[in-house]
C-alpha cells in the first residue's frame, strides 16, 4: 500500500445487512497499512488497528490483541501519513467533524483519514456484543450494547470519513474508535470531550476495495438504512 492509499474490505451495506461470519485474516489487514477500523466475525467487538498493532475491543472495554487467523468481516485501513497537524480543543464529536472540513476547500468529496493523541478528560464508548444468531442485522446489535466512561485518560482515537452520500459505502467521519495510551480499554467513541489534543489528517483520493465472495454477500440487498447507519456511527 502506498502512503494515504485506503484499503478497504466488503462494504459498510453488507455489514449492516449482517454478512459477517467470515473475511480477511487479521494479518492480511496487518500488511494493508498502519491504522484501521473495523470489526470482526459475528461483529464480536470493535476492531481498531493503530501503530501497525491490531486490537479487538470487547464487551465491558476491554482490549484484546487481536490474533492473526481472527477474521475481519469489514474493515478500513490506511498507511497514514499526516498532511496536517492542529492543536485543538473538542467540545464534542461535531468538533473533529469541523475540523475535517476545514483541512482544505478540496476535501469534500475526498475520503479523510485522521488520528487524534493527547489527554481527553471525558469520554463515553461503546462495543458492540457480537451477534446472538447468524445473520443478525447490525442496527439491533447497537441495541445491545456495553457502554463505558472514561475521565482523564491518555490515548489515541483514530477515524475515517466516507464522503457524505456515499452512506452505504464507508464508516462516517464520526464514526471513530479509542483505545487507550496502555493499550488496556477502549471502545467506539460515542461522546468525548478534550481540553487540547492533536489532530493529524490526510486526504485520500486513492481508495482500493476488496469485496467477499461469500453466499452470504451474494445474497446481501445492499440497500441503505439511514436510520440504521445513523444509529450504528453515533
Ligand atoms: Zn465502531
Amino acid at each position: 500500500m502506498e502512503d494515504n492509499h485506503i484499503y478497504q474490505y466488503s462494504l459498510l451495506n453488507a455489514l449492516m445487512d449482517g454478512v459477517c461470519e467470515t473475511g480477511i485474516s487479521v494479518s492480511k489487514l496487518a500488511s494493508k497499512g498502519n491504522q484501521g477500523l473495523g470489526t470482526f466475525a459475528r461483529m464480536n467487538g470493535e476492531l481498531l488497528f493503530v501503530d501497525g498493532m491490531v486490537y479487538q475491543l470487547e464487551g465491558e472495554g476491554k482490549v484484546r490483541e487481536a490474533d492473526d487467523s481472527d477474521q475481519i468481516p469489514f474493515a478500513v485501513s490506511t498507511r497514514f501519513v499526516a498532511q496536517q497537524t492542529r492543536a485543538l480543543p473538542l467540545k464534542d464529536k461535531e468538533d473533529i467533524e469541523s475540523a475535517l472540513n476545514g483541512f482544505n476547500d478540496h476535501a469534500a468529496n475526498l475520503f479523510m483519514t485522521y488520528r487524534i493523541d493527547g489527554r481527553f478528560e471525558f469520554l463515553k464508548c461503546r462495543t458492540v456484543r457480537g451477534q446472538e444468531y447468524k445473520g443478525q442485522p447490525l442496527a439491533e446489535l447497537g441495541k445491545k450494547q456495553s457502554v463505558e466512561t472514561y475521565e482523564n485518560v491518555d490515548g489515541t482515537i483514530i477515524g475515517f470519513r466516507t464522503p457524505k452520500n456515499w452512506q452505504g459505502f464507508g464508516v462516517a467521519g464520526e464514526h471513530l474508535h479509542f483505545i487507550t495510551k496502555d493499550r488496556k480499554a477502549g471502545g467506539h467513541v460515542l461522546e468525548v470531550t478534550a481540553q487540547n489534543i492533536e489532530m493529524q489528517m490526510a486526504v485520500a483520493s486513492n481508495v482500493h476495495v476488496e469485496l467477499p465472495t461469500s453466499d452470504d454477500f451474494n445474497a446481501a440487498k445492499l440497500v441503505t438504512d439511514d436510520a440504521g447507519v445513523k444509529e450504528v456511527e453515533g
